[in-house]
């Protein structure tokens, strides 16, 4: 019998996506998925680095683990940890975790099959060149799928880990990139992300990423195409230009902005001013004027003042995004911010992190209020939690709920929105797009 294996993932879209890479390469060698941990030959967990509250969950789903496989009938499981925090710590976590058997970074996931069959007991965590082009990933989240475009990052904004564990920039090859979207487009995904720490620096010799994204676009038929993460320090009007005119690119974007004040962007290493940051959007509203968009913000890094703190409020204010991920600022090793002085205190940070988030909060129910009554476009995604509801995404990611419905998974239609408080919507089928 082939040995299975249970895998669970923290962290970001990327570390999905590794996710379903993972299994690619197991499923090849002959391994089967289950969704049972109790009865997995193989645990692997996929780990998020990306701030302290993300490692201590993994780390202690590591503890946690050690005392639960003692009570499983089938004894002990082979134990792997991957993703960020494998690569961040190594061969430290096998002193630490006695139980733990292979530690693994986000280069390394071909190794996997031979490490597991193997008796070692090591750490791989080696940067390499690779990008896993010919691996079939098997792919967790039908209609919507994800597609690497680069990996790595340079940027080294001076708070972020990612640099340290996913090593240097390098984009994928863009024919191999349409050939996956065109085929993801023919097996009936309906939306299809790009995905790279900073797509806007994406670059095969003469293609650049809107030249790229042209080509997605029309290489994915009818399926929607989104992408993550936009730089403001790199997201050119070119690219804009594109969004505009093709039909099937969201008209979407996630823009993280981090600080409203330029003396803590400086400090940050970001690249730009508010003000650019605020042209940027002036140039998408002016050329998208229905475009929704989000951002990603940090509370409390080291010398923010009252002051500084203030010109974040007044950016979420002024440019009124529909959503935002917003965080509280997170010392991570080896960083260069990590070592600053004037750090915020704990309680002023969570503070400082409850006001934005009531801030945005409001923001975000007065934008979803907007659309009541209006109809929108959605891809149906696949059951909601409650019995008999669908669930469905907008172009702008807004997630709609209908009741008591049976469309397929992949299925595009339009819906009047009944109720709107917030990110998730409600709404019902109805024929005909408002015009
Ligand atoms: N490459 C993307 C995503 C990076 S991680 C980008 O550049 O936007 C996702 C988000 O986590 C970041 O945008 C940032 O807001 C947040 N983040 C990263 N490091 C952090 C830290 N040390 N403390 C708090 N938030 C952090
Ligand atoms: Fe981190 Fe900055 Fe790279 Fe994003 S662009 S992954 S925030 S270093």
């Amino acid at each position: 019998m082939s040995m299975t294996y249970y895998i669970h993932v923290y962290g970001c879209q990327m570390n999905v996506h590794d996710s379903e890479i993972i299994s690619g390469i197991l499923e090849l060698e002959g391994f089967s998925s289950t969704e049972d941990p109790e009865s997995a030959d193989v645990i692997l967990l996929v780990s998020c680095a990306v701030r302290e509250h993300a490692e201590t969950r993994v780390l202690g789903r590591l503890s946690q683990l050690g005392g639960w496989w003692r009570g499983r009938k089938s004894g002990k499981p082979l134990m792997v940890l991957c993703g960020c925090v494998a690569q961040e710590h190594g061969d430290g976590l096998l002193k630490r975790f006695r139980d733990l058997d292979l530690v693994v970074g986000p280069d390394c996931y071909r190794d996997l099959p031979g490490l597991i069959r193997g008796s070692a007991r090591i750490s791989v965590v080696d940067f390499r060149e690779g990008d896993y082009t010919g691996i079939e990933p098997v792919r967790v989240e039908f209609p919507r799928a994800y597609v690497t475009i680069m990996r790595g990052c340079d940027n080294f904004c001076s708070y972020c880990i990612v640099p340290y564990v996913r090593g240097r920039e390098r984009s994928r090859k863009s024919d191999v990139i349409l050939s996956e979207v065109a085929a993801l487009s023919e097996g009936g995904y309906g939306e299809i992300t790009l995905l790279g720490q900073n797509v806007n620096s994406y670059h095969d010799e003469k293609i650049s990423f809107p030249l790229l994204l042209r080509r997605v676009a029309s290489a994915a038929g009818t399926s929607w195409i989104r992408f993550v993460t936009s730089h403001p320090k790199d997201l050119g009007r070119e690219t804009v230009e594109v969004m505009a005119s093709e039909k099937n690119i969201c008209r979407y974007l996630h823009l993280p902005f981090q600080s409203g004040s330029d003396v803590i962007l400086k400090k940050m290493n970001r690249g730009y001013t508010v003000q650019e940051y605020l042209e940027r959007i002036e140039v998408l509203r002016e050329a998208m004027p229905d475009i929704v968009l989000s951002t990603d913000v940090i509370a409390g890094f080291p010398g923010e003042s009252e002051e500084d703190f203030q010109k974040t409020a007044d950016l979420l204010e002024k440019v009124r995004f529909d959503n935002a991920f917003l965080f509280k600022y997170s010392e991570r090793s080896g960083t260069t911010a990590c070592g600053l002085e004037d750090s915020v205190p704990e309680e002023e940070r969570l503070a400082r992190l409850n006001h934005l988030q009531e801030l945005q909060r409001m923001i975000t129910i007065e934008k979803s209020g907007e659309l009541l009554g209006r109809t929108l476009r959605i891809l149906i995604t696949g059951p909601a939690k409650k019995p008999r509801q669908q669930a469905g995404r907008t172009e702008g990611n807004r997630i709609v709920i209908l009741d008591d419905t049976d469309f397929c998974p992949g299925s595009f239609l339009n819906v009047k929105i009944t109720r709107a408080d917030g990110w998730t919507h409600f709404g019902e089928p109805c024929g005909n797009m408002e015009s």
